[in-house]
């Protein structure tokens, strides 16, 4: 262990927070680039409610760098100073850096989707299933649609479908059409469904056929239902562990300045 006085401190903040493979990802890289002596890397649960006294937290320790996970995406950017062009398109900071006292808002989660994505499918009048209406489907529609892909969004509560649809020039159904997933070309689930309650899947495996592509953005040490079930139907998959890397190797790079050592960090995690 080579932490000392000067380390700078980079920590997930989310709730809950302790499935996080962040902490290993990232210390990897600090290990393997010889810079963990100057950082380290750790995570805390915190309650949404208490939002404002953590970013206070930040700024009187100087904190370098944060990793927002479930809840708190939306909720900090009211309290930081500056929010970059593509974070604020999102609606939703996934990253925070500390830039000498002045908090800056990122969003690296859109790479996450795109960069695993387009190594399956090129996106350009494909047509995009997604499921939920929450930080990562922001993330997510803003990657698909960049890329001249058609989006459907299907949410619990469909006034949040509706206005996510408003604003990338989408679709939105509830979750009681789902069956019209059946003819998308990608599947991306972006609900918390398969975080907390492990067996359940968002799709039923009926309506998941050999010509898609399943990304579920939900990711555990073990396999979630709907990957299983996609892959029994022979469709093509990506996992939440693609989407965790990739929008890491981004976030390394905001905290430390250094480009991620990829192959180190994906054998941290997988
Ligand atoms: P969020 O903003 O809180 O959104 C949660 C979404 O899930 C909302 O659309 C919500 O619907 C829906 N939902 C929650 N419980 C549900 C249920 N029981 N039935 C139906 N819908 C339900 O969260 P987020 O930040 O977008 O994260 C969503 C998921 O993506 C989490 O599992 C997170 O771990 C994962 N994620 C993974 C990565 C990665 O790197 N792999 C990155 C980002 C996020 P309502 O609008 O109706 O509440």
């Amino acid at each position: 262990m080579n932490i000392t006085a000067r380390t700078k401190i980079c920590m997930i903040i989310g709730d809950p927070v302790e499935h996080s493979l962040s902490p290993q990802m990232h210390n990897a890289g600090y290990e393997a680039l010889q810079i963990d002596d100057q950082f380290v890397y750790l995570a805390s649960r915190v309650n949404v409610n208490d939002i404002a006294d953590f970013i206070k937290g930040i700024r009187a320790m100087h904190i370098r760098g944060i990793s927002c996970t479930i809840p708190h995406k939306i909720a900090v950017i009211p309290y930081l100073d500056k929010i970059d062009a593509v974070a604020k398109k999102i609606g939703a900071v996934n990253t925070i850096v500390n830039d000498e006292g002045k908090l800056i808002g990122y969003n690296t989660d859109w790479l996450g989707i795109l960069v695993p994505l387009e190594k399956h499918i090129t996106l350009q009048n494909k047509t995009v299933a997604l499921i939920g209406a929450g930080g990562a489907a922001r993330a997510a529609a803003f990657a698909v649609t960049k890329k001249g892909a058609k989006l459907a969004i299907y949410n619990r509560t469909i006034k949040k479908a509706k206005e996510l649809a408003k604003e990338f020039n989408g679709e939105a159904y509830s979750l009681d059409e789902i069956q019209n997933v059946k003819s998308a070309d990608i599947i991306i689930n972006t609900t918390s469904i398969g975080l907390k309650q492990k067996n359940k899947t968002p799709i039923p495996k009926k309506y998941i056929s050999n010509k898609q592509i399943i990304f579920d953005a939900v990711y555990d040490s073990e396999e979630s239902r709907l990957i299983k079930e996609a892959k029994k139907q022979d469709a093509q998959t990506i996992s939440g562990i693609e989407m965790l890397l990739h929008q890491g190797f981004a976030q390394f790079r905001l905290f430390t300045g250094y480009e991620a050592p990829i192959d180190i960090m994906r054998k941290a995690i997988t």
